[in-house]
């Protein structure tokens, strides 16, 4: 029996099976593409996402990889600047392909220890009290105590158990692609700066060696979205959309997306989880799906670790759609929000404007690029501090940096009184005496995903926030 299968190797499934793997889970991830894919759609990573991999060790390849940006304009493309004082220690956007994210976290999942099996597509689901019956394309049966259905957004897993997917079908497609031009860059960029004036789903940006990623509006919505389209339907679009087809040739490669907008009703079925695009589409607007979906597993990892150990108190794993599926929502509610903002109707337009001289308030500027970045997600906790459901940014301590003690993925009591203990959950949650000029409070209980459970001094109230998330003491 395995511990946990993982259906589908992009983006969610790949880090949520690392996280398993810290708490020594076995994970088994199935892709259906025999190959990794070239297309890329992703294009960075904001300040949460870069957070959760500096928690876990794993940033120093993104980084070395990837292009800072401190810019603005990641709401409705309106172009600010970054506003001051972000609680973060990553104050930028990471611009990295996601061909690159996905190579880099199958690299890390492989060397945790994730068994990845491509070419397997799971086509058929069954779960009894024990567990939970796989079925693949050729017929191979496996058997697991939970599933995990990351298997984006036409996820399979989600139509197999029912779970209704809610929201708006796509009333716009675009075509996307990378392929060489003819035309000289100079006459493409005005030519694509005066499109831009009527048309914002319209953009030609040279990637080096001759390739440029071209994106122009489709000409209706296709039946079946997961068929490329070809190299003259592109250029067809290029010539009604622009007047010119900048004699593109030689694709890389060439696909299509849509602006549908949808939340699935459930996260979890019994012992089936889902996550990623497979609980939530929306439009590209911000660039926040791959975040929200690495984050999705951040949040799961080790909750249903703790549930395959043994230790997890009742409601951990629910928990998991309680916080993450009002956040979603969020994501989901900005993007139609953005997409009104971004249309050239008289209407829109002048909302459009009215929000652009509102971003020149600091604090509404802050309070946008917190969303589109995930820094300012504060779960549920109930009443209690500020701090209470928020992630903790890595603050400084005088052993170093906060965020290099959580590499394991375990519980941290960060205690500044030096007078507290964690004595019955040692095996879950370290304990570190230490000061931070950065921490505002006596001591702070972190989770393995670094949101703060309790704030205080007084030992008895931590002996009661203790079992919550951690479970029953053990002598
Ligand atoms: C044009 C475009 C631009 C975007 N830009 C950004 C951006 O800048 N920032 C951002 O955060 N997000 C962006 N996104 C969104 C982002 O690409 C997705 O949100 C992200 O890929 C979701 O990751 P995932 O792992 O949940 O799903 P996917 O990446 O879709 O991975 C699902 C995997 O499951 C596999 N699979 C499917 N069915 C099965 C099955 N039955 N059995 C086994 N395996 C299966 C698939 O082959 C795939 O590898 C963009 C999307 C588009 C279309």
């Amino acid at each position: 029996m395995i511990d946990v299968i993982v259906a589908g190797g992009g983006p969610t499934g790949l880090m949520l099976a690392s996280e398993l793997r810290l708490h020594g889970v076995h994970a088994l991830v199935l892709e259906r593409d025999a190959e990794p894919t070239r297309i890329v759609r992703a294009l960075g990573l904001h300040a949460r996402s870069i957070e959760v991999l500096d928690q876990r060790g794993m940033l120093e390849p993104f980084l070395a990889l990837g292009q800072k940006y401190a810019v603005g304009g990641f709401f409705a493309g309106i172009s600010k600047p970054w506003p001051g004082r972000l609680d973060t220690a990553h104050p930028y956007t990471l611009g990295i392909p996601q061909t690159t994210t996905d190579r880099l976290l199958a690299e890390h999942a492989t060397e945790a220890g994730v068994e990845i099996r491509r070419g397997c597509e799971l086509v058929g689901l069954s779960q009894d009290e024990d567990g939970v019956t796989v079925e693949l394309a050729d017929g191979t049966r496996l058997r697991s105590r939970y599933l995990a259905g990351c298997d984006g957004g036409r996820s399979t897993v989600r139509k197999l158990l029912g779970v209704g997917f809610p929201g708006e079908p796509a009333k716009h497609e675009t075509l996307l692609g990378e392929m060489e031009v003819t035309e000289d860059p100079a006459a493409i960029a005005a030519i694509v700066a005066e499109v831009r004036k009527t048309q914002l789903r319209f953009g030609v940006v040279p990637l080096g060696d001759g390739v440029n990623r071209l994106v122009v509006p489709a000409a209706g919505v296709a039946e079946d979205r997961a068929v490329p389209p070809t190299l003259e339907e592109f250029k067809q679009q290029l010539r009604a959309t622009a007047g010119t087809d900048f004699g593109a040739h030689s694709p890389r490669w060439l696909s299509r997306f849509g602006d549908a907008t949808r939340l699935a009703e459930s996260y979890r079925n019994g012992r089936v989880l889902l996550a990623g695009d497979a609980a939530h589409i929306h439009p590209p607007v911000g660039g926040q799906g791959l975040n929200l979906g690495l984050q999705d597993a951040f949040n799961l990892g080790w909750k249903l670790a703790a549930e395959v150990s043994g230790w997890a108190p009742d409601g951990l794993l629910d928990s998991y759609q309680a916080e993450r599926r009002p956040v979603a929502a969020d994501v989901l509610d900005n993007t139609r929000a953005q997409m009104e903002l971004m249309s050239l109707e008289p209407g829109p337009q002048a909302a459009r404007r009215l929000v652009s001289q509102l971003m020149d308030f600091e604090d509404v500027n802050r309070y946008l690029i917190e969303k589109i970045t995930a820094i300012g997600i504060r779960y549920d906790f109930g009443e209690g501090p500020q701090l209470l459901g928020r992630r903790l940014r890595d603050v400084g301590l005088k052993r170093g940096r906060l965020y290099e003690l959580m590499h394991g993925g375990r519980g941290l009591l960060l205690d500044q009184t030096g007078r507290l203990s964690v004595a019955g959950w040692s095996d879950r949650v370290d304990h570190v005496v230490d000061v931070s000029e950065e921490l505002d409070g006596p001591a702070a209980l972190l989770r393995p995903d670094g949101h703060v459970a309790w704030i205080g001094e007084d030992q008895q109230e931590l002996l009661s926030a203790l079992p919550r998330w951690f479970g029953a003491a053990v002598s």
